[in-house]
């Protein structure tokens, strides 16, 4: 069996011995013709925001989720506040948000000028369930943000049932779950709408910031395409229809995210195969991995165990050359 790229770098250590948290070098080795290649055409045609190739990832990447639409922006946080206001959240409204997510699904809601309402997650999965959301709705709720944290996806089918009765905008944040799915189907095709980041660091990274918004509902990615480009009327110059925003994925960062899409896959079956190895080994000693639910296929954006004393074991780690999070990218 051939070990992608992706297991290379994370199975690899450095010269002095230490394990570096992440190395995107062997991705990015991989894809580097395909990348010259594309950026010299770039050079070339001068369309860097917004043409062929901006439009082409888009389209690969709603084909990949399953969904209709995919509108490409700066980055994933600009993805989740577009969504909000797209869906015409705001002022007044209540959005539950799990307690425990990367800072930008809270800060989105925030910045949409709604009010996040924090939640538990179940304390095995760590994730949203249908009887948390349910407990948490008011008369003021108007969206459920739904975090697929380190690429694991809470029981879908039943959050979605949950968001239809209470008739709240289902958002999923699916900035960590790149190709996972959920009984067959991709994170991103379940809410109303979905966000995704291309942070260098995720699974799907550029060499840059990027993002994009996805959905099946044909109004709602106008909207947000128009929202993205300074409220612009399709096809104008300088007719605004509404106060937006710049927020738009390069041309340059399309054609990496096009490259690396094509593997993502292979490189998603790499994170499986090693954790297999670490689910292994790290059994003999005693620690509990955080693993998804049985429906789940999960992109493994991290994976995540738990210990009775952290700080001691983050030491030990640290003082044998295993890197933490502080040093990624
Ligand atoms: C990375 C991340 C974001 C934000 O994405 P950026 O591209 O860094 O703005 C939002 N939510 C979650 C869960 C993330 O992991």
């Amino acid at each position: 069996m051939t070990v992608p790229a992706q297991a290379q770098a994370d199975l690899r250590l450095e010269d002095d011995g230490r394990v570096p948290f992440a190395d995107l070098r062997p991705m990015h080795d991989e894809i580097a013709s395909e990348i010259d290649d594309a950026w010299k055409r770039l050079r070339t045609t001068g369309r860097f925001i917004g043409g062929p190739a901006v439009e082409r990832f888009e389209q690969e990447w709603a084909s990949y989720c399953g969904v209709q639409h995919a509108v490409g922006v700066a980055n994933g946080t600009d993805a989740l506040v577009l969504a909000l206001r797209a869906l015409g959240i705001g002022p007044g409204d209540e959005v539950i948000v799990p307690a425990n997510t990367f800072i930008a699904t809270a800060e989105a809601v925030v910045l949409a000028g709604a009010i996040p309402v924090f939640v538990d997650v179940h304390p095995e999965s760590l994730l949203l369930t249908a009887t948390i959301v349910d407990a948490a709705v008011t008369e003021r709720t108007a969206a459920v943000m739904v975090v697929h944290l380190y690429g694991h996806m809470p029981d879908m089918e039943a959050l979605v049932a949950t968001a239809r009765r209470h008739r709240l905008a289902l958002v999923e944040d699916a900035a960590q779950a790149h190709g996972s799915s959920y009984a067959g189907k991709r994170a991103g095709s379940f809410g109303d709408v979905a966000c995704f980041s291309f942070y260098p660091g995720k699974n799907l990274g550029a060499f840059g910031d990027g993002g994009a918004v996805v959905t099946n509902d044909d109004a709602l990615a106008r909207e947000l395409r128009c929202m993205a480009d300074h409220g612009r009327t399709e096809g104008t110059k300088y007719e605004h229809r509404l106060v937006g925003t710049n927020s738009r994925l390069d041309a340059l960062q399309a054609c990496v995210l096009s490259a690396k899409l094509m593997r993502l896959d292979a490189w998603t079956a790499g994170r499986r195969m090693i954790v297999d190895v670490y689910r292994d080994q790290l059994a003999l000693g005693g620690l509990r991995l955080v693993e998804p639910l049985a429906d789940v296929m999960s992109a493994w954006h991290l994976l995540v165990s738990r210990v009775e004393d952290r700080e001691t074991v983050r030491t030990v780690l640290g003082l044998r050359g295993v890197e933490d999070r502080k040093s990624v990218v």
